[in-house]
């Protein structure tokens, strides 16, 4: 039997009519929640995520201010901006587009984040947090893979999930959510010996290793819930993900498809954590 597919764009556009909900009630209360995204360089891919971030705030009602900064800006200068924005109080959330000209020191800047405007959840602080299981804003693409999860109404309790990968913004962060909502979690990683064995264990089965197709019918098992985070470009100029989604589509009994699976989640998610942020500045509760 065909799986069912788990729609990204669908359940994104869902949590966004939710999010304008919330803003609404938050304007009522004289609080508007404030995103601001740091730019360096000209990167196109940066400039088009920048872009999209920049156009949803303003579908939300979210105010955001854009900072483009040139290939050449100083880290100084940069962590200067960064000191700024902690202070400012229109500002709840911070984003500093990755990847940073090479002259820039990526931990340093992310460090010098605000824990409580950390939007992206990448600062230690906030990976701590999330590892003890104290409040923290959560990373947007691991967030949103829980939550793809959770409203195609599958219980992940007792659950054995399987993540093939463990990079610091994909797989670790999404292995120690799944462990927060009570699954039995085996990470995979390039080193693993007999992956096939282990992810055909799996009851969910995430995968974000960054290779087309890599991951076919031999490694899920029947009635698997695939999620697929990787999005790599085909020669061909299309877009796949990490599994072969054609193979395992009989197999699996969820699966998201690539593009309009996990994608569309990771801006929804950046939203909600601006908006959380906003209540917690303002002491309203979550
Ligand atoms: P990454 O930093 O390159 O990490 C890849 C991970 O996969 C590493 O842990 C690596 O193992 C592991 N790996 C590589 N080849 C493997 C193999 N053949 N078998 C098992 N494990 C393997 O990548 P990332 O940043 O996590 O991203 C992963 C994918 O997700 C990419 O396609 C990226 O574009 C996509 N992504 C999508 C979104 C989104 O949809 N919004 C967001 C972020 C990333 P080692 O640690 O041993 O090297």
């Amino acid at each position: 039997m065909s799986a069912h597919i788990i729609e990204g764009k669908k359940i994104s556009e869902e949590i966004r009519g939710e999010l304008i909900q919330e803003v609404t009630a938050l304007k009522e209360k004289n609080v508007i929640p404030g995103l601001a995204v740091i730019l360096v360089g000209e990167d196109p891919a940066s400039k088009v995520y920048v872009g999209s971030k920049e156009k949803t705030c303003g579908q939300l009602g979210i105010y955001s201010e854009v900072h483009r900064l040139d290939e050449n800006t100083s880290e100084m200068d940069l962590l200067a901006l960064i000191d700024r924005l902690n202070e400012q109080s229109s500002i709840n959330g911070i984003l500093v587009q990755l990847p940073l000209p090479k002259h820039i020191n990526e931990k340093a800047v992310i460090d010098a984040i605000n824990i409580d405007k950390d939007v992206d959840g990448f600062h230690p602080q906030s990976v701590g947090n999330l590892t003890i299981g104290d409040n923290s804003l959560l990373p947007c693409t691991p967030a949103g893979v829980i939550e793809l999860i959770k409203r195609s109404g599958v219980d992940i309790a007792g659950k054995h999930a399987v993540v093939i990968g463990r990079s610091n913004i994909v797989g670790k962060p999404v292995a120690m959510l799944l462990l927060r909502e009570n699954a039995t979690v085996t990470i995979c990683h390039s080193r693993t010996t007999n992956m096939e064995v282990i992810a055909k264990q799996a009851d969910i089965l995430v995968v974000a290793i960054g290779k087309a197709k890599a991951i076919d019918s031999r490694f899920v098992k029947p009635g698997a819930i695939v999620i697929d985070v990787g999005v790599n470009r085909l020669e061909n100029g299309k877009l796949a993900g990490d599994v072969d989604f054609d193979d395992c589509i009989n197999s699996a009994s969820y699966i998201t498809p690539v593009p309009g699976g996990v994608g569309p989640m990771t801006i929804t998610m950046l939203m909600k954590n601006t908006i959380t942020a906003a209540k917690r500045a303002n002491g309203i509760e979550v």
